[in-house]
């Protein structure tokens, strides 16, 4: 740390676009709770951006909690171990809720959770142990992304970030996982962050947290003002105005410093590493017990469930036994939707498993799984005063109509963050991501050929 860091910011800054949708925040003061371990789990080898993981285990073999059950192939990648003890039943493949399939183990559990003997406390004295530590610690981003965590900060060291921004943004609606985390985990979030400007040698660390969550806001505030670590002289929690998609990287940069991600650049261009509140803190409880990323707090909400709350499960609990601890489904279930109902995926059934990067699980009713009827264009323009990233969702329309990948290319369709912004504010309803979506699709094969 120099020895004139940053300084802190006193109030956030303004960003274009966005949406105010409803917040829907019903589990926020309900305490989580852990769910029985579940008969068996299914860990598919691709939970994170990057190449899959290997499984180094075969069939009949005896695991505990914490053995490695999948070995990472490449640098974007991330080992993936055993969230309960038994017996692996089988090596197969598992269709996910994006619709491809992928290899999976598949372990019974034997009701014991065995903890493996391979689990140690990592020594970290300097920013390679810091950096080997995450790896081996299974962490990707845990909002949502599934970013393998060692990779961000392995490029940070090349690029000398001076800000640390933990996303506490948490901007969907029903989510409230992160809220959860930031109140019943307090000390191991800050103690991750202070790790993190410790070995990493940022200057300071932002928290952008939304003004819905006032206990975790006081919690944080709290643990920083308690700290005697020198570095939490160095960590603010800034306060910012709710409205979608601030929890979006680039939204959150502006937010909380003013600064601009130029198109086509990354986070640590512009000297921040943005991590979610949740991951930070994983790694505040990695750090102090060394047991790997094996279960995940979840928001399960929605009309057709019958009690909503978090949970915290085993990583390849399938989403069935979740509901089924929720007092199961009060009505029938329209649309089951993996994540926020923003940005997350509509599941074809329930047997899929929970992954790393799970956060949620919205089941809504036949009601209000109804999509509007979709009317023709009005030329209102709201579609672009939406946009955060200030494109024109109606001429990427229009583009994907005439199948013109020039035009599409020419109004920057892969800077689109599929917020959803655009299509939440269209007064026709328009399915403005599921084409620009198409149009991705369009320009991928033309530049194949
Ligand atoms: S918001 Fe909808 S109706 Fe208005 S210009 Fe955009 S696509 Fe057309
Ligand atoms: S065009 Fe993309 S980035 Fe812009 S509001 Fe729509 S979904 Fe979000």
């Amino acid at each position: 740390m120099k020895n004139s860091p940053l300084a802190l910011p006193k109030k956030p800054f303004s960003f274009h676009g966005g949406a105010n949708t409803p917040h829907y925040k019903n589990t926020r003061q309900k305490q989580s709770e852990i769910m029985p371990c579940p008969e068996q789990v299914v860990l598919p080898m691709l939970q994170h951006i990057g190449k899959p993981c290997k499984p180094c285990v075969k069939k009949g073999f005896s695991v505990a909690v914490g053995d490695i059950i999948g070995k990472d192939t490449g640098h974007i990648s991330a080992p993936i171990y055993a969230p309960i003890s038994g017996k692996v039943t089988k090596i197969t493949q598992v269709r996910l809720a994006n619709g491809r399939l992928y290899d999976a183990v598949v372990i019974a559990s034997d009701g014991e959770m065995r903890m493996s003997k391979s689990i140690k406390v990592p020594v970290i004295n300097s920013d390679t142990d810091l950096i080997r530590a995450v790896h081996d610690s299974g962490l990707v981003g845990l909002g949502g992304a599934g970013f393998p965590t060692h990779v961000k900060i392995d490029n940070h060291q090349e690029n000398k970030c001076d800000t640390l921004i933990v996303n506490f943004s948490e901007c969907e609606p029903f989510i409230t996982a992160d809220n959860r985390e930031a109140v019943e985990n307090t000390d191991d979030v800050l103690y991750g962050i202070i790790t993190l400007l410790r070995y990493l040698h940022v200057e300071r660390a932002v928290i952008g947290v939304e003004d819905n969550k006032p206990d975790a806001i006081k919690a944080l505030k709290a643990a920083i003002e308690k700290s005697c670590d020198e570095e939490s002289r160095h960590i603010c929690v800034l306060k910012l105005k709710s409205r979608y998609p601030q929890g979006a990287e680039k939204v959150l940069i502006k937010a909380c410093t003013g600064r601009t991600v130029p198109p086509h650049k990354l986070p640590v261009d512009v000297g921040c590493i943005v991590m979610n509140i949740t991951s930070v803190g994983f790694l505040g409880s990695y750090i102090r017990t060394g047991v790997p990323l094996i279960s995940k707090r979840i928001t399960i909400d929605g009309s057709a469930v019958s009690e909503p709350k978090n949970v915290i499960v085993p990583i390849g609990t399938p989403v069935k036994d979740i509901i089924s601890f929720c007092g199961g489904y009060k009505e029938a279930c329209g649309k089951l939707i993996i994540g926020g109902p923003m940005t997350g995926i509509a599941a074809p059934n329930d047997d899929i498993p929970i992954l790393k990067q799970t956060n949620a699980v919205i089941a809504l009713n036949k009601k209000d799984a109804v999509q509007p009827p979709v009317t023709d264009c009005i030329r209102c323009g709201r579609c672009i005063s939406s946009c955060p990233m200030r494109l024109s969702p109606v001429l990427i329309e229009t583009a994907v109509k005439m199948k013109n990948v020039a035009s599409l290319n020419r109004n920057g369709i892969s800077l689109c963050m599929e917020c959803g912004s655009c299509a939440y504010n269209c007064p026709a309803h328009r399915p403005l991501v599921q084409v620009i979506r198409m149009g991705k699709a369009m320009v991928r094969n033309t530049s194949k050929e």
